[in-house]
């Protein structure tokens, strides 16, 4: 962010990127997908927040097979001013938006009391919930997700797997772990691919999805990652695509706003 060097992007740009995603996602034959959109560069490089809404809105709006939906990110370490500006903006959000995630640095912001206000005004609007916690961070940040943002999903949860009260929680009160297997090996969030967690939210009962996460960085694939949970499950493919399935109840779909 604070790199000088970098070329400021624009509306086009976040237009041109959404297109693009879709049209990738067509390619790998995905039916409906959630998109994770910052607008934090887009802010820094001059948009005003309700631009950035309104473009990504107009951009996913026409777009099918698949939907894209968003989901409005929000980073641990934003200001005060942004965080209002977004509350503000919750209720004439366009209807493309479906959800709110927070993400960012566990590790240097494990307090999320400044993200309680956005998170609960946009649950009772019927916003869907997402935080990434345990990617980095610890156990307490994954139950600070669930008690106090009121997350129905968790991107990653890695280290909730070092507590079996925790995964208890998720599997009875069941909460998504989005797993992003190449993510969390490329950014070092497990040491090696066979290390990582994801048989035991599987076999702990607790629903998990699998994404691609960061697919301009990992050059991975939605096929690419199936493949991968199939070989760490112990799966065939075709069972492995029956669960990505089976969580379907658990996209945000546009809220009845
Ligand atoms: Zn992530």
């Amino acid at each position: 962010m604070r790199n000088r060097t970098r070329v400021p992007v624009t509306g086009d740009d976040l237009g041109t990127f959404i297109r693009e995603i879709h049209a990738e996602q067509r390619h790998e034959h995905v039916d409906y997908a959630e998109l994770r959109l910052s607008p934090r560069r887009f802010l820094v490089d001059g948009l005003s927040l309700e631009e950035f809404l309104q473009i990504a809105h107009a951009t996913m709006q026409p777009l099918e097979s698949p939907a894209i939906r968003g989901i409005l990110l929000v980073n641990r370490d934003s200001t005060r001013d942004f965080l209002e500006q977004c509350t503000a903006h919750l209720d004439d959000l366009p209807a493309t938006f479906v959800g709110v995630d927070l993400a960012g640095d566990e590790s240097r912001y494990p307090d999320v009391t400044a993200f309680r206000d956005l998170f609960t005004a946009a649950k009772a609007i019927g916003l869907g919930v997402t935080v990434h916690a345990g990617e980095f961070g610890d156990l307490d940040g994954v139950w600070r997700a669930l008690d106090e943002l009121g997350a129905q999903r968790l991107g990653h949860a890695l280290a909730a797997v070092r507590s079996p009260s925790l995964l208890k929680r998720l599997r009875d009160d069941k909460v998504l772990v989005e797993v992003s297997l190449s993510s969390n090996l490329m950014l070092g969030a497990v040491a090696s691919v066979a290390l990582h967690p994801v048989r035991v939210f599987f076999d702990a009962g607790i629903p998990v999805s699998f994404n691609t996460d960061i697919p301009i960085e990992s050059r991975s694939t939605l096929p690419a990652e199936l493949a991968l949970a199939a070989r760490l499950l112990g799966l065939t493919t075709e069972e492995v695509v029956a669960v990505q399935r089976g969580v379907a109840r658990f996209v945000f779909r546009t809220a009845e706003r």
